[in-house]
């Protein structure tokens, strides 16, 4: 296949799609236990064009086996922090070299717009694993004095060491599928564990890609599997598996909650990134096309598919009106189309499973009284596309006010005090992200500690950055991925007391 919707693509990842694709369990590249395959389907023609194993339960055994064998012996567990931050960097060299093959596939299997994939997932990717392989070198512990009773006629030395947790299981979504990957692989290296990853049955390829670029960088067998399949199968005997010390999850917070209860049972480390359902706080002293800009951003970005997206518009009543026309006419121009198509700036959903997700989502806000200033409708064709949408005339006790949507749809409501918005956009049961749109700094200060999320942005939105802690309050998560936070998910502090 050398073209994608009359796009040409870059002869490697023709190459790519043009290989049989299989997972890669303890340095090799095998068919699952069963033979049997999961299509990979193109969203914006609705059509397969690739196959993937499918692995499940005996792949996942295989995979913890390679992956426990090299925690324990073998090169890795000799390999120096200084080898480990030299092998992340190749990793990242080799990503950032196959930059627009990386790019091609996200666009094609995801369905995003092929230059944000390019300049947003990769770039991002490429960037944090350089920043974790300088955490490979910089892990430490402390010394402390100690004031050990009884025992008066000795001395005594405490230090603590920080080790690799262990073999570390990862599954990842769709929405950002390479750099979700990266968030887990990269800290996880940097401390010396081994890993099993699971992409999400919609968008496998990039992260079977990054398994090649990892033996190409030179990791040993087994540090680095991948297995492709299913959630309740694969997925679901991952997260139980007695053979892992650490589950890093990133999903639905109902998913979520069935990968805790597994680890529970087990005790195994668990990190959470999940669902949310953030607030844009537009303040009276806003330009209303600037804010327009920034809400449009914040919720059409990723065709509203991001954990962070800014899903519910809060605008003081004395702009409401000129805001929401503003962003209904910025709706209503975006070109839609498939994400290889490097001028399409609102790419189709992942799947035909989420446009019926998002559409029901819209048409429920309909039946309760809401009404689309802009979109509001399924794209035309066999595609999965969803118009970008912006639902107004709604009630806090409506669906599409309370719960995720995970589309390109926003609800826009007017308010009136300081007070009134920071207790509305706490109600709600997430707590992962939110925007404050003002330059009165004092009003911004008072606002910032009232929300209760884990990350605010002030007169931006979705900016993602290496060294910033990521996570969620409430039912949004548990931990941080990101910045120094990350490492703390991927190692185990060892307290050690010598009697001198
Ligand atoms: P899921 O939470 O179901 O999927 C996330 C990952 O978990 C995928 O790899 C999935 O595999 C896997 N998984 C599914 N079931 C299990 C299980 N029982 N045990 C272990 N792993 C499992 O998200 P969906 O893809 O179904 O999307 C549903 C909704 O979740 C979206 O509409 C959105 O609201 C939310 N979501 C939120 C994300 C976020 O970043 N906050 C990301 C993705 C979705 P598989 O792909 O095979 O199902």
């Amino acid at each position: 296949m050398n073209a994608f919707h009359g796009i040409t693509l870059h002869p490697d990842t023709a190459a790519f799609l043009a290989r049989k694709q299989r997972m890669l369990i303890g340095g090799e590249w095998v068919e699952a236990a069963s033979g049997e395959t999961l299509p990979v389907m193109d969203p914006a023609s609705g059509e397969t064009f690739c196959r993937v194993p499918a692995g499940d339960s005996p792949d996942i055994d295989r995979a913890v086996a390679a992956a426990r064998r090299a925690f324990e012996s073998g090169d890795w567990p000799r390999a120096r922090p200084v080898d480990r931050e030299r092998l992340l960097l190749k990793l990242a060299d080799l990503l950032e070299a196959h930059a627009q093959e990386f790019a091609e596939l996200e666009a094609i299997d995801n369905g995003k717009p092929v230059m944000m994939a390019r300049h947003v997932d990769v770039a991002l990717s490429v960037d944090f694993i350089r920043y974790m392989a300088g955490w490979a070198t910089k892990l430490d512990g402390s010394t402390m004095e100690l004031s050990v009773p009884l025992v008066r006629d000795k001395e005594f030395f405490g230090f603590t060491r920080r080790e690799p947790v262990g073999v570390v299981g990862a599954i990842i979504p769709w929405n950002f599928p390479l750099l979700m990957a990266v968030w887990k692989v990269a800290p996880a290296l940097a401390a010396g564990c081994t890993m099993i990853l699971k992409p999400a049955e919609d968008t496998p390829l990039t992260a079977l890609r990054l398994g090649e670029l990892a033996q190409e960088a030179g990791y040993p067998a087994g540090v680095l599997n991948v297995v492709t399949g299913l959630g309740h199968t694969a997925g679901a005997a991952l997260a139980s598996h007695t053979g892992i010390e650490k589950i890093a999850f990133t999903g639905s917070t109902e998913v979520g909650k069935l990968v805790g209860k597994a680890a529970m049972e087990n005790m195994t480390r668990v990190s959470l990134e999940l669902g949310g359902k953030s607030p844009v706080i537009v303040l009276d002293d806003v330009d209303p096309a600037v804010a327009a800009a920034g809400a449009a951003q914040a919720i059409f970005f990723n065709q509203g598919q991001v954990c962070t997206a800014g899903s519910r518009l809060y605008v003081h009543k004395s702009r409401f009106d000129a805001v929401v026309e503003h962003l209904a006419g910025i709706a209503a121009g975006m070109k839609m189309g498939p994400g290889i198509d490097p001028g399409t700036q609102i790419g189709p959903l992942v799947s035909k499973v989420q446009q019926r997700r998002v559409m029901e989502y819209v048409q429920s806000g309909y039946a309760e009284g809401a009404r689309a200033a802009a979109g509001g409708a399924a794209g035309d064709g066999p595609g999965c596309f969803v118009k970008p949408t912006v639902l107004v005339d709604v009630r806090e006790d409506m669906r599409v006010v309370r719960e995720e949507i995970f589309g390109p749809v926003v609800v826009a409501q007017p308010f009136e005090d300081l007070d009134e918005i920071a207790r509305r956009a706490n109600d709600t049961p997430y707590g992962l992200a939110a925007s404050i749109w003002s330059n009165d700094l004092s009003r911004v200060h008072r606002l910032i500690p009232k929300i209760k999320a884990g990350t605010v942005w002030v007169n931006c939105h979705n900016i993602i950055e290496n060294v910033m802690p990521f996570g969620g309050f409430k039912q949004s998560g548990i931990g941080r991925e990101a910045g120094r936070s990350a490492l703390e998910l991927y190692t185990e502090p060892k307290s050690v007391i010598m009697a001198l």
